[in-house]
């Protein structure tokens, strides 16, 4: 049956998504603080609203895709927030933000009684335009079945619990393991080519052989050998991820010394290239120390 859906957060994963929702005949209030984001959903059919407060004022559910904890703090508490909101009742995170910014946003919004749901998703932009992401769920089992009918608009769906939490701790997991995989990639790619190997022949024979890994099938061709270091996702944001994911391990107890190796490598990659360095300029920085 057709709904009405806020949206907030209209960037590279929340764009696609908005559009995935007006695919499926619903309508969607947006609001983005990026005027030129708003404007693109527009374009795509949604209808704008002028801050976080009047799509809680007009929707019951409503889906967050916004950069970090910090932000998804202030769109919910802010003046202009969804606490105040007449209508709201959940609030559908799709943001990674770790488990206690999940936690903290989760006891914010129930001494409202609004519901929060925390659904972080994985699979870049062209999961999210195809609705092929991996969409990892944390929240009472009802209001789950409840949601799935239109989390499936965005992808597949796997349940983690029914504590805010789970679902982030699930995403710190995979992007841990993504972005070490971009790390290591750019080294072992860096030294081949170095050495005089075809950078597309090393990707063909680690695809057929036993280092195929997420950035070797996707991201290497697409935006290293095209030379545009442009995936869609923010060397800040994977930053960030790998982060949370070390804060998590530490408060657990549990080593990461690969992760830790990793983590600076995305420092690095900021320091270098700038706040807005794409995820795939780890490569470029690789090719720049190794003198390839
Ligand atoms: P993005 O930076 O492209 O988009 C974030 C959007 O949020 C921007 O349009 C920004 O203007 C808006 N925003 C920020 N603060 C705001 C505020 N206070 N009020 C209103 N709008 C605000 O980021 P993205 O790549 O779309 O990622 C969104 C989330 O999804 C992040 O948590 C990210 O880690 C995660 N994620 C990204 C990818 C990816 O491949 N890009 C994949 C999976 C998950």
């Amino acid at each position: 049956s057709k709904q009405t859906f806020g949206f907030i957060g209209l960037g590279n994963m929340g764009g696609p998504m908005v559009k995935r929702l007006l695919h499926a005949g619903h309508t969607v209030l947006v609001f983005d603080r990026d005027a030129a984001a708003l404007a693109r959903a527009v374009a795509d059919g949604a209808q704008a609203r002028s801050s976080a407060l009047d799509v809680a004022d007009a929707a019951a559910t409503i889906f967050l895709s916004l950069p970090d904890g910090p932000a998804v703090q202030h769109v919910i508490s802010a003046q202009d927030g969804l606490l105040q909101g007449k209508r709201v009742k959940c609030v559908v995170d799709l943001s990674t933000i770790g488990p206690r910014a999940a936690v903290a946003a989760s006891q914010a919004l129930g001494a409202r009684g609004i519901a929060y749901v925390d659904s972080p998703v994985s699979g870049g932009i062209g999961g999210a335009e195809r609705g092929t992401l991996a969409v990892m769920t944390a929240c009472p089992q009802p209001l789950y079945d409840e949601l799935a009918p239109v989390l499936k608009n965005f992808g597949r769906l796997f349940y983690m619990g029914a504590g805010p939490g789970l679902g982030q701790t699930m995403k710190l997991a995979n992007n841990l393991l993504s972005a070490a995989a971009v790390a290591i990639t750019s080294e072992a790619m860096a030294m081949g080519a170095k050495a005089g190997l075809d950078p597309g022949v090393m990707l063909e024979v680690i695809n057929a052989g036993s280092g195929r890994n997420s950035a070797t099938m996707e991201k290497f061709p697409k935006a290293v050998l095209t030379g545009t270091f442009n995936i869609g996702f923010a060397a800040r944001l994977a930053c960030k991820d790998v982060r949370l994911c070390l804060e998590e391990s530490e408060a657990l107890g549990v080593p990461m010394v690969v992760g830790a190796a990793v983590r600076e490598m995305l420092v690095v990659t900021n320091a270098v290239y700038g706040k807005d360095a794409d995820y795939t300029d780890v490569a470029r920085l690789l090719e720049t120390w190794g003198g390839v």
